[in-house]
């Protein structure tokens, strides 16, 4: 029933459930626009309300509620709620049936039983249902990707000029046309394109094709980025798409400090993380992490193993999959690398879960390997970090263009093709041409010498990487960019 005295804009997120890299930063937006003054409620899935709830806190304006997923109908087994909990790369469509059903059963909550209604949603990219629920309530519906603006324009460009589809093979380089300078992303290749561009009939493209219709017919679109961040991409988004963009990041500044760092409820992993970066020297720890869920196949991450404890720097390596890898694979991580974070190590292995926006703030680290991921991307940002790009797949290789050719704070591993990844793998029956590449052990190392160079060319990109840390944390203060706009969406509610 509605409230007679709340007349604060209330508006209602609806996280996409496959990963947990949408289900952080949209309860940060939430968190934010609760922090502007607004009422929130953030529905999502019973095991990712878990996440939202440890991150909200006792955070005033802001509840999350559960409603349960429907995966065991869809042939799932209980508690599959995100993609990276899925079986087999044969699930991915089970996946998807079981997130439709869930945003049927988010309908008739939001239209029959919620006790308030919204003033505007926000729904994560796959949730297409929302438009639906948005439309039955009389409000608008707000579109939240998880990717850049940037990258968002990048995709808007390709499907006005269609450039790959001129190329004569995978690996035929074109431009992403129409772009001003100093915005550019040169040499893309067919293969390198976000899943946006994957046949209609693969797995996944119909949903993706769902997804196109979805962003044509949303109202507007929230984005994690700050616009000094990405040189104009917001407004030609807005000019490209004709709908309201707006710019509220970077969200995980949200929070100071991070409430993984309570040192009652900081993880066992997250208080080795923190007290070996305590012992290293300030900005010479590099920091090697591939998003919630990158995993590489046993030959690549061997190579990659040995280039990283040879290299000169002291290394935190984050494994996500490390229980599923190969016994020699295993022996060979168990002898080369130090699990128990004594403080003299060279190469700390964390398997689980890292605080990664406080490691990328400590002071010992200095350059981080990311696979792009955009909310790596923009946590090294904030941070001040200056980065080596591995993109896998999506619109990381992307955002590689994007951090390395215009913001110039990154060295590129040189990674040409995509690591295989749910989509590629469910595309060809579990063994995808694409996992076909390995970089070699002595590729990554020059990358990494060249990211912890002290001479004039690493000068110039932490001096850079410094500057965009002062406008991030700028955007979001009084008057700055981002707190402006979020200042206005809400009041174009209230
Ligand atoms: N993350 C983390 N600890 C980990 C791995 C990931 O905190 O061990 C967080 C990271 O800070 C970021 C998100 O998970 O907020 C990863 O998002 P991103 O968009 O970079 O990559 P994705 O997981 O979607 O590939």
């Amino acid at each position: 029933m509605e409230s007679a005295t709340n007349t604060k804009p209330h508006f209602v997120l609806f996280p996409w459930t496959g990963t947990i890299s949408h289900v952080i930063p949209m309860t940060d937006l939430g968190c934010l626009l609760a922090s502007h003054g607004a009422d929130v409620t953030i529905v999502t899935t019973p095991v990712n309300a878990a996440i939202a709830q440890g991150r909200v806190g006792r955070a005033l304006g802001i509840t999350v509620t559960a409603i349960p997923f429907p995966g065991a109908d869809a042939g799932l087994p209980e508690g599959c709620e995100r993609l990276d909990l899925i079986r087999s790369p044969a699930d991915v469509p089970l996946f998807f049936a079981a997130n439709n059903a869930h945003g049927e059963a988010v309908a008739r909550h939001c239209i029959h039983e919620a006790p308030r209604r919204p003033s505007c949603v926000i729904s994560g990219m796959c949730q297409t249902w929302a438009l639906g629920v948005a439309r039955d309530l009389g409000v608008p519906c707000y579109v939240f990707h998880g990717f850049g603006a940037f990258a968002m324009l990048c995709i808007e460009r390709l499907y006005e000029h269609r450039p790959h589809e001129a190329a004569a093979s995978p690996d035929e380089r074109f431009d992403v046309p129409d772009l001003p300078p100093p915005l550019q992303c040169r040499g893309l290749t067919t293969r390198q394109l976000p899943p946006h561009f994957m046949p209609p009939a693969s797995v996944g493209g119909k949903a993706l094709q769902g997804m196109r219709e979805f962003d044509l017919a949303a109202d507007g679109i929230v984005v994690n980025t700050f616009e000094e961040l990405e040189r104009g991409s917001a407004a030609l988004l807005a000019e490209a798409t004709g709908k309201n963009v707006v710019a509220v990041g970077s969200v995980a500044l949200c929070r100071s400090p991070s409430p993984g760092l309570d040192p009652v409820s900081m993880s066992d992993d997250a208080r080795r993380c923190m007290a070996w970066l305590d012992g290293k020297e300030p900005r010479s720890v590099v920091y090697v992490s591939f998003g919630s869920a990158g995993r590489m196949p046993p030959a690549q991450l061997m190579q990659l193993g040995m280039a990283l404890v040879s290299c000169a720097s002291p290394v935190l390596w984050i494994i996500k999959g490390a229980d599923s890898l190969p016994g020699d694979v295993k022996e060979w991580l168990r002898e080369n690398t130090d699990g128990d974070g004594e403080a003299s190590s060279k190469c700390l292995v964390v398997r689980g879960w890292a605080p990664q926006v406080a490691i990328l703030a400590h002071p010992a680290v200095g350059g981080f390997m990311t696979h792009c991921g955009w909310g790596s991307t923009l946590e090294a940002v904030a941070a001040g970090v200056p980065m080596a790009t591995w993109p896998f797949f999506a619109e990381q290789f992307i955002n590689e263009r994007f951090v390395v050719d215009v913001l110039g704070i990154g060295v590129s591993v040189g990674v040409t093709k995509p690591t295989e990844n749910v989509f590629t793998a469910a595309n060809a029956g579990g063994g995808g041409e694409a996992a076909a590449e390995v970089v070699g052990m002595e590729q990554v190392k020059k990358t990494l010498e060249a990211l912890m160079d002290q001479g004039p060319e690493g000068e110039e990109r932490r001096k850079k990487a410094q500057e965009l840390k002062l406008k991030a944390k700028g955007a979001l203060e009084e008057g700055g960019s981002s707190y402006n706009n979020l200042e206005s969406l809400i009041q174009s509610f209230a």
